[in-house]
């Protein structure tokens, strides 16, 4: 197994909610130098200045300001998103029936219902208790199974042969966390979180959660030669790996005259219309911010800096599926192990065009690598990225890339050992070339 297939392993194995793929993401940060700046702080900055801005623990904002003034140079920005599909705790989850005990769930995102059946589930995410302080959040990861969606038997079901799984979201899909005598939500939180050392607080002090479930099952390598990664969640922090990793490589090398610029947003799976989401200031006021903030800062310094700067929207792509091959554009079949693929759509649904998609294939050539293209069929509608949303609120030059994969929005997904690499090649590649 390569070096950046066993990292993305661990980088995703870290991260199963939002907030851990952040937390995780600044731990990296730090070990290079990058410091943390609150929004609620004056910056100023200067050549070389590392330092990255966290919004409501699930986004995050990372820069290496270039040696020259980002309204003269622009900035490169790679953008990628934290969330992926999953199963949520309800407010007040317990529920208990027929003698057993089980978490109410809502589905975030377009969750792919039938994967999340017979998985050793656990728990994660974070947790906003009472201390004496005020009111505090803590991240929490219970790191084992704990719960189970389990199928019905097939003599109960016999028309799942000719009519298949019909889910119901709101009647078939409660885990089951134990018997009915088991520990309610909140005092298993109060419990674990005393276990992990994390606090020591009774549980009538847990005031919220944003808890979600997730498979413990460890990422893996599998194929006959290794050809495959199987993991939970590579929509989409395979892209937030490959854009930090690529960011944290770059800056190895000579500092370049733009400033260099990792975004990672919460709520794509959602629409991107939330306080850290895409559509959200994140990102705006944070350019503004470096510009404002760079000596001084310019006049009209916003509006120069984006004329001049470029978007890589990194997100996973289509590759085509052997067993449902007629659901692709025939002409356009990404296949997995050849590479980033170039995501293009007339009507926007991605936001690359022949600048930004002739930009990014040059980038590729220089590094020995071919693009591949995804549209999706012309009959079918197409999903959509950060690209977009963040080409219209910026108006910078965006191109849609992603490396191709199986399985989108499993909870297991299926993408390409062979494939870590190159993107993370030709995105170091993007923050380091003037
Ligand atoms: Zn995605």
């Amino acid at each position: 197994m390569s070096e950046f297939v066993a990292d993305l392993l661990a980088y995703i194995d870290l991260s199963p909610t939002p907030y851990h793929a952040v937390a995780e993401s600044i731990h990296r940060l730090e070990q290079s130098g990058y410091r943390s700046l609150a929004e609620n702080e004056l910056w100023a900055l200067e050549p070389g200045g590392r330092h990255y801005v966290v919004r409501n623990e699930g986004s995050l904002l990372a820069f290496e300001v270039g040696t020259e003034s980002p309204a003269d140079a622009g900035f490169r920005i790679i953008g990628a998103h934290t969330d992926s599909p999953n199963l949520r705790l309800k407010p007040l989850p317990d529920v208990v029936q027929n003698g057993y005990r089980q978490l109410a769930v809502e589905p975030y995102g377009g969750v792919l219902l039938h994967t999340w059946f017979d998985r050793d589930l656990s728990l994660a995410g974070r947790v906003t208790v009472q201390s004496r302080a005020g009111v505090e959040t803590l991240l929490l990861d219970f790191g084992r199974p704990l719960m189970r969606v389990p199928n019905l038997a097939i003599h109960l079901n016999r028309e799942i042969g000719t009519e298949g799984l019909k889910v119901n979201a709101q009647q078939h899909l409660a885990p089951v966390i134990g018997l009915e005598d088991g520990p309610e939500l909140r005092d298993l939180v109060a419990i674990e979180l005393r276990a992990q050392g994390i606090s020591d607080f009774p549980p009538e002090k847990v005031l919220a959660f944003d808890l979600m479930a997730y498979d413990t099952q460890s990422s893996g390598v599998s194929g006959a030669r290794g050809e495959f990664i199987h993991a939970p969640r590579l929509d989409n922090l395979a892209s937030c790996h490959a854009g930090l990793t690529a960011l944290l490589q770059s800056g190895e090398d000579r500092l370049p005259a733009f400033t260099r610029v990792v975004v990672l947003y919460d709520h794509e799976e959602v629409g991107s219309r939330s306080a850290t989401g895409a559509a959200g200031t994140l990102l705006a006021e944070g350019l503004d911010r470096v510009v404002t903030g760079f000596k001084g800062g310019e006049p009209q310094g916003l509006a120069r800096a984006l004329a001049s700067s470029t978007l890589v929207s990194a997100d996973m792509a289509h590759a085509v599926h052997p067993n449902y091959s007629d659901r692709h554009e025939a002409g356009h079949t990404p296949v997995i192990g050849r590479g980033p693929v170039i995501k293009i759509n007339a009507n926007q649904a991605y936001a690359t065009d022949a600048t930004t998609s002739g930009f990014f294939a040059s980038l590729c050539a220089d590094n020995e690598i071919e693009p591949q293209y995804f549209v999706v069929r012309s009959d079918l509608a197409c999903g959509s990225t950060i690209g977009p949303i963040t080409a219209a609120r910026l108006g910078v030059r965006t191109v849609d890339v992603g490396n191709p994969m199986l399985s989108m929005h499993s909870c297991r997904e299926m993408a390409g050992a062979a494939d870590v690499a190159p993107m993370i090649q030709v995105l170091k590649a993007f923050l380091s070339e003037d």
